[in-house]
């Protein structure tokens, strides 16, 4: 899902910013180590300039930066003058102004030098790299990103408001390209960004049941934002931990809400409730966890109806014609899901493990396989299920009391299919329970016009 940038303006990308800063700031690197060819000469006298500039702004670091106009000014600099080794003096006094104007402190007298007729033009340059750098570091790294994270703080800690003004003045200068994810601003009636915290916080700890010592231990990191997907904005509070001396961030838990603050899921950007993300995990690590009723009970969220069988039903089912349906209880009985008795049953083996008839979302939320999620502009999985149950009848097959199972493949743009087989259920006399593909029906993922349809002889 990752996109390499291929050019600068490019290089920021969508959810995973982590990965876009660092690529960002490499290339940003590269980019000035190439442009920078030739390096100035350093006389005695200008290392003392530099080193007087430091010592001067050392104190002027704690001071509260009051407006962002010069780190506005570094992305207009960006635009005219590109990276910071080919700025020519002008841009570089461009900037300390605009940094004086927002009330960033320098050297008593300094702008006068700047400004004066006593230094050579090298000895301008210096003192002006001096100023900045003593702010934001090394020279080869100095450009808007570096100084708004030097005023900022690491960018997972930036507000709403710097996050979505960062990027929007990126976009309107043309230095980013990516409208996949959008910056927006809460409107009156939204949530609290604390408030939002306060639901994904609660959502984590009830699904990877942690203690409140230790969920406090992790920086809830709060966007919120639109996608090229859904233009409805939503928040995203990742709760990051801290790893290895250089406490940068790592992302370790990520919830998603609806813009009224419901913990909701996207299956088609791989954003997972906190559940879903869990169980995911858990059957990845392979652990020992009865995944078979942890599984049933995050399903059972999902579902409106199971069955159950009165007489000594101990599961409940979601595949109405599951072959562990004892013959001689009663018949299966359908019941909501909230029904009070649910709670005394657990999920049936089978019907849980049974993944091929899952829906393509749960397959994806729970890890069983990689398929392709349904794109904008397919028509639906049940619509796709209907179609190929009328073609196979058309053709006068019986798919009557065999299960749907669904696939679909996207090998590019033109070949996207969804691949639908018909399954009857067995049962070995050891319980052990199979299922076996009798019909197969291929489509076009777009029209649902049918590409094949008859018996399966894919295994035979
Ligand atoms: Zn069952």
């Amino acid at each position: 899902m990752k996109r390499f940038p291929d050019s600068l303006s490019g290089a920021f990308g969508r959810a995973d910013r982590e990965f876009v800063y660092r690529v960002q700031s490499t290339l940003e690197k590269l980019k000035q180590q190439e442009d920078k060819k030739v390096k100035r000469k350093l006389s005695l006298g200008l290392i003392l300039a530099i080193i007087l500039a430091l010592l001067a702004t050392g104190t002027a670091l704690a001071l509260t930066v009051g407006g962002w106009g010069h780190i506005e000014k570094a992305m207009d600099l960006a635009v005219e003058s590109g990276a910071y080794g080919e700025w020519s003096l002008e841009a570089k006094l461009k900037l300390i102004d605009a940094m004086r104007a927002d009330g960033i402190g320098i050297r008593d007298g300094d702008w006068e030098k700047l400004q004066g007729q006593d230094l050579t033009e090298e000895e301008k340059h210096a003192l002006a790299d001096g100023i900045l750098t003593a702010y934001y570091g090394d020279e080869k790294y100095l450009y808007y990103y570096t100084i708004a994270e030097a005023e900022w703080g690491d960018p997972h800690t930036w507000s709403l408001e710097q996050k979505h003004w960062f990027w929007e003045k990126l976009r309107e200068k043309g230095l980013y390209g990516d409208d996949a994810w959008i910056d927006v601003l809460p409107e009156e009636g939204d949530l609290a960004p604390e408030e939002a915290v306060r639901i994904a916080r609660q959502a984590v700890k009830d699904a990877y049941l942690l203690t409140d010592a230790e969920i406090e231990g992790y920086y809830p990191n709060v966007s919120f934002f639109i996608t090229d997907g859904c233009k409805t904005p939503r928040w995203m509070i990742e709760f990051m931990s801290r790893y290895g001396n250089s406490g940068e961030f790592a992302s370790r838990y990520s919830v998603l809400l609806t813009r009224e603050g419901e913990v909701t899921e996207d299956a088609a950007e791989g954003w997972l409730t906190p559940a879903h993300a869990r169980i995911r995990e858990e059957q990845q690590k392979g652990t020992a966890v009865d995944m078979s009723a942890l599984l049933g009970q995050i399903r059972l969220k999902d579902q409106d109806t199971v069955y159950w069988q009165p007489e000594g039903g101990k599961h409940y089912h979601f595949l109405p014609d599951c072959p562990m349906v004892k013959k001689d209880f009663l018949p299966l009985r359908a019941l909501p899901v909230s029904d009070p008795q649910i709670g005394r049953l657990t999920p049936c083996p089978c019907c849980v493990e049974q993944q091929d008839f899952w829906t393509l979302k749960d397959k994806l939320r729970y890890g069983a396989g990689e398929w392709k999620y349904p794109a904008a502009g397919w028509i639906s999985e049940a619509e796709a299920i209907e179609k190929a149950r009328t073609a196979l009848e058309e053709k006068g097959y019986s798919p009557e009391g065999l299960y749907p199972a669904v696939y679909s493949t996207a090998e590019n743009q033109e070949e996207e299919y969804y691949i639908i087989y018909f399954d009857a259920l067995t049962i070995d006399p050891d319980g052990a329970v199979g299922a076996d593909p009798v019909y197969c029906v291929v489509l076009d993922a777009r029209t649902g016009e049918v590409i094949s349809c008859g018996e399966n002889h894919s295994n035979g």
